[in-house]
């Protein structure tokens, strides 16, 4: 049986002399391992590789045997690539740090459910989007025009993973306060908790004299309401990086992640 679809390439490592297998994300938002025979380019034709970290691809599959647990690429055609990400390490390690997290999270393709996992890849799932979005994003920032005044690493961090909570319904409660149920508008200063799965009011813990987390506050619910499209003009520039890490550590914890078990997250929230 032979289909195609289309999957981003989240990560990839050398296989055999010519062959590379590939972790790809798949439009249904799920992660299959695929096996490209010849993906590394080079042989006797000189092909180069169109196969690199952040490209979507077009892959024809064929399922190798019916136990096997990875696909075999038949054909493969490129649909979208970047330039810019490539020529600027800053933004080569955020492609790295956003393609480990989306790795980390999105669930594995199902080979039992074979012609299901196909037949729902043409319908577009948050990871997906929300991957496929940022790079997109990250792209743009750094092109001529935008002359790099956009790109914002701690602002484009601070987008994907709040986008990413949303589609992965982690978001945190926004109108009341984890502990006491109180109205966090009305409240004023409040604390994002990891622990608790929101925010918390200065009532129920102690804040200080400081403003809390007012700032993370404002900027996920602006994120979660606008499209990434749409986000460009948004004042990020305050995104600093406590938080960044502050959202990043939010999100890892509701998925039992510890984050520096990310191995890309210190090239892009080093101190
Ligand atoms: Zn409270």
């Amino acid at each position: 049986m032979i289909t195609k679809l289309d999957g981003i390439i989240i990560s990839k490592y050398p296989y055999r002399e010519r062959d590379l297998i590939v972790r790809l994300l798949l439009r249904n938002g799920k992660k299959a391992s695929v096996i490209f025979y010849g993906g590394k380019g080079g042989g006797s034709k000189k092909k180069s590789s169109i196969l690199e970290l952040g490209f979507l691809v077009e892959v024809e599959l064929q399922k190798s045997r019916e136990d096997s647990e990875i696909f075999t690429a038949k054909e493969w055609v490129l649909k979208w690539h970047h330039d810019n990400i490539r020529n600027n390490y800053q933004a080569y390690c955020l492609l790295c740090f956003f393609s480990e997290i989306s790795e980390r999270l999105a669930l594995e393709a199902q080979f039992k459910n074979y012609e299901s996992e196909i037949s729902s890849s043409d319908k577009e799932a948050g990871p997906f989007r929300v991957l496929s979005n940022a790079l997109v994003y990250l792209e743009k920032s750094l092109s001529a025009r935008e002359q790099n005044a956009l790109f914002l690493p701690y602002g484009q961090i601070l987008i994907f993973i709040t986008k990413f909570a949303v589609e992965m319904g982690v978001f945190p409660a926004s109108d009341t306060c984890t502990l006491c149920g109180g109205d966090l508008e009305a409240i004023g200063p409040k604390i994002l908790s990891a622990e608790h799965g929101g925010y918390q009011c200065g009532r129920c813990t102690d804040i200080g004299q400081d403003s809390g987390d007012e700032a993370i506050y404002q900027a996920m619910m602006r994120i979660a309401r606008t499209p990434y499209q749409a986000i460009l003009p948004l004042p990020l520039g305050a995104v600093d990086l406590s938080m960044a890490k502050k959202v990043l550590h939010y999100v890892c914890y509701q998925f039992n992640i510890i984050p520096e078990t990310l191995k890309t997250m210190r090239a892009v929230l080093a101190n």
